[in-house]
């Protein structure tokens, strides 16, 4: 059996995963695999007021046609399940906050956020057509992106990382290095008290990014086995958001 077979194998067994280039979040045209805009290597969440979306709400417009009934019911899920764990909420754009509303398509390949939290111009979400439960249509997959929308970076760029994974270099193919750096001490982000998180719906899969189907990012203590999970938010995932946003209970 050569290599390839046994990371393919390994993927299958591990649950399923999809092999890295296949996976809609890795699009090797953007940034860390499915972020429009570079945020500057900065940390794991965002903790500056001016990109955190006003009153906790997200103003948001799908745009027309471009989804199933199907679909729609998996986007509003996601939205649903922030809402009831978090004070943040979602509702339709007015016609006055378009010009910095969320827009949310299936316009272009893959699943991915052109930039990170609340900005002066409309952020977009797109997310490709898939069957529902795959692809962009994980529901896993629609809340990370909707936490980068939120002001989330991947949880495997979190400045403490290295203590808790090691990142196999000679894996990754070398044009994708740069979504594995965290070389930035000075940042406007923060793990708001909380532990590096392998079970978070923001982490990669173990071969994100690899040439050669073996690893990229390995865990150094016991409890990596869910790295990539896109079932849903983690305790950890639920907490940082709360405290981002300073919910109730959580200031
Ligand atoms: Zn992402």
């Amino acid at each position: 059996m050569n290599r390839l077979m046994v990371a393919v194998l390994w993927i299958t067994v591990k649950g399923g995963l999809n092999y890295p280039f296949e996976d809609p979040e890795l699009s090797p045209d953007m940034f860390q695999g499915d972020i429009g805009i570079p945020p500057l290597k900065q940390r794991n969440g965002m903790n500056t007021a001016l990109h955190l979306w006003p009153n906790r709400t997200v103003f948001f417009e799908i745009e027309p046609n471009k989804f199933r009934d199907e679909h729609m019911a998996l986007i509003r899920q996601a939205m649903n399940t922030i809402q009831e764990k978090s004070c943040v909420i979602f509702r339709n754009a007015t016609e006055a906050e378009r010009s910095s509303s969320l827009l949310i398509t299936s316009q272009n390949k893959g699943c991915s956020t052109l930039v990170l939290g609340f900005r002066n111009f409309t952020n977009k979400m797109n997310l490709q057509l898939f069957d529902p439960g795959r692809g962009c249509f994980r529901i896993g997959s629609i809340i990370h992106e909707f936490l980068h929308v939120l002001g989330f970076e991947h949880q495997h760029v979190a400045q403490d990382r290295d203590q808790f994974v090691r990142i196999a270099w000679e894996n990754i193919n070398p044009e994708f290095k740069i979504n594995f750096i965290n070389n930035d001490k000075i940042s406007n982000f923060s793990s708001f008290g909380e532990t590096y998180d392998y079970d978070s719906v923001m982490h990669y899969i173990p071969t994100a990014f690899s040439k050669n189907g073996m690893p990229t990012i390995i865990p150094l203590k016991e409890v990596g086995q869910r790295m990539g999970q896109r079932l849903g938010m983690s305790e950890i995932d639920v907490r940082k958001l709360n405290k981002m946003y300073k919910c109730p209970g959580y200031v």
